[in-house]
């Protein structure tokens, strides 16, 4: 069952995050860097394959995210947790997925295409796979796929 109080209250803090960032580096350009506060609040963090990098995360919380935005994040990280991934992975890749968004790049996960099943891909041969296997470390990575599929929440 998942958590969707906690998973609102993930995508608030981005928003928070984002919205606090924007307002130091705007009007005070002698405020400390968004990665330096990001570097801060990676501290003592395990590790997360997916977070972004203070320079990613600099790009990603430099504009505020309003409510599109934090609509937008909710609704992939719950996908994303509805099909495996644990809550901080998903937290950290609907962050990616903000940044992939405002750097327009068209790569996709099969996570996010409605063909995925959980390790299986539903459309292997027009997606020009000889095995339908996704595996972990091919969901999670951005690529271009001939029959990406968006689903809803994606
Ligand atoms: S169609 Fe492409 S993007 Fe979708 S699950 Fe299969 S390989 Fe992944």
């Amino acid at each position: 069952m998942l958590d969707f109080e906690a998973i609102r209250g993930r995508a608030a803090r981005h928003a928070e995050a984002a919205n606090l960032a924007n307002r130091l580096i705007d009007p005070q350009p002698e405020a400390p860097p968004v990665s330096q506060l990001a570097a801060l609040a990676g501290v003592a963090q395990p590790l997360r394959p997916y977070r972004l990098s203070a320079a990613e995360a600099d790009v990603a919380r430099r504009a505020p995210w309003g409510g599109a935005t934090i609509a937008r994040f909710t609704a992939r990280m719950t996908l994303l947790m509805r099909r495996g991934v644990s809550a901080t992975d998903a937290d950290d890749l609907a962050e990616r997925l903000h940044l992939r968004d405002i750097e327009a790049d068209e790569r996709t996960l099969c996570l996010e295409c409605e063909h995925y099943r959980v390790g299986l891909c539903g459309n292997d041969r027009r997606a020009g796979l000889h095995v339908p296997i996704v595996g972990r470390d091919m969901a999670v990575t951005l690529r271009r796929c001939p029959d990406f599929d968006k689903t809803v929440l994606g």
